[in-house]
């Protein structure tokens, strides 16, 4: 058995919790004979240095061509006007339609109990920027009036909902559907319809529709009763950085973005330049998107070892989260990137 996972580094903290996660993907690579090896690709500023891009044609033509991809966060404030973004174009190029964002409390005495995962719709919506073929979703035809357009199609509501229920058939079989239709009747309205749709698809899996502001207060009241919870772009992207904080906070956030053919693993949270190359930053996002990433590729490619393997950086994580003695600074500690995930790697070990 063998794997090849591109690698992008990118800005800020990223290549620092990128070794740490690439350190405990060895060690789950040895436990478990996974073959995984690393395709370092350059990204972001060091690519703009080394290639006179953020985003050069190579890079693109090499996360292209890999099933698997680790992003670590881009510092795109830094970026010369004119770079690309290469967080929307990877999701756009390949077409990742799903943003799933589990919250798992795993912090012993420490935020709400909860183990849920928003399944975010990533391709439209009010995302501007990425949403429209052509042209910018957002435009100002005088000089005081700004106009935004939000898209919503059945097939990219009815894609998402697709995933989510699948989620939740393996998980316990509850799908929340998030939406504002009381007021965007139109829009919010067909993509309710397409989620009921995809629910007569799976009989066991119980559909429960809730509104967006509601949800933001349930989130705070009782977080432990959702399992799988799907939306459109925007009220996922704000939801689930609310479920993040419950969970204890954005350093344990992870994600993956995935389409039907290619899954990236990348953490909620940004480039953290305030505290780039000090060595404390916070390795458990990436290091779980990295398992939600093995996990996804066990399932695609039949090969039980990868999830096991997946399973198995998980448990590793809340056991070494569960000594205080190796939290990071943003968790109140006083351990370090690397210190942590040689913790992380040792519970691997066994
Ligand atoms: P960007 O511009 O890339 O979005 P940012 O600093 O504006 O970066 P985040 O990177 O999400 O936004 O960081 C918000 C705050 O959380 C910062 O103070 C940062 O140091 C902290 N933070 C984010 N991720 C981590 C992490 N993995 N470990 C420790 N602290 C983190």
């Amino acid at each position: 058995m063998s794997l090849t996972l591109a690698v992008l580094k990118g800005d800020g903290i990223g290549p620092e919790i990128s070794e740490a996660t690439l350190s405990v993907l060895a060690a789950a690579s040895d436990r478990f004979g996974l073959g995984l090896s690393f395709e370092d690709v350059p990204v972001g500023l060091a690519a703009l240095a080394a290639a006179g891009s953020t985003y050069p044609a190579e890079t693109a033509a090499r996360v292209e061509a890999a099933e698997g991809i680790i992003l670590a966060p881009l510092d795109t404030y830094q970026y010369p006007e004119g770079q690309p973004n290469p967080s929307a174009q990877v999701r756009r190029t390949l077409d990742l339609y799903a943003n799933i964002r589990p919250s798992v409390s795993r912090l012993p005495g420490a935020g709400r109990r909860l183990d849920l995962v928003i399944y975010r719709e990533n391709t439209e919506g009010f995302y501007s920027d990425r949403s429209m073929f052509a042209g910018s979703g957002e435009f100002m035809p005088t000089a005081d009036l700004a106009l935004s357009v939000r898209k919503i199609t059945r097939q990219a509501s009815e894609r998402i909902a697709r995933a989510a229920f699948e989620a939740a058939a393996r998980r316990r079989g509850l799908v929340t559907a998030v939406h504002k239709a009381n007021v965007l009747r139109q829009s919010d309205g067909l993509f309710l319809d397409a989620v009921r749709t995809v629910a007569g698809e799976f009989p066991d899996v119980r559909l429960e529709e809730v509104i967006v502001d509601a949800m933001a207060a349930l989130l705070v009241r009782d977080a432990a009763r959702f399992d799988v919870v799907v939306t459109t772009n925007m009220y996922g992207d704000i939801l689930s950085d609310e479920a993040g904080e419950l969970a204890g906070g954005l350093g344990l956030a992870p994600a993956l973005n995935a389409g039907d053919d290619h899954a990236v693993a990348q953490a909620v949270h940004g480039s953290a330049p305030d505290i780039a190359g000090r060595g404390i930053a916070n390795p458990v996002a990436l290091i779980l998107s990295a398992a939600l990433l093995l996990q996804r590729l066990g399932a695609r490619r039949g090969e039980p070892h990868l999830a096991e393997a997946a399973d198995a950086i998980d448990r590793a994580v809340t056991a070494a989260l569960a000594d205080p003695a190796n939290h990071t600074p943003d968790l109140g500690g006083r351990s370090t990137t690397s210190a942590f995930a040689a913790a992380v790697a040792a519970e691997l070990a066994g």
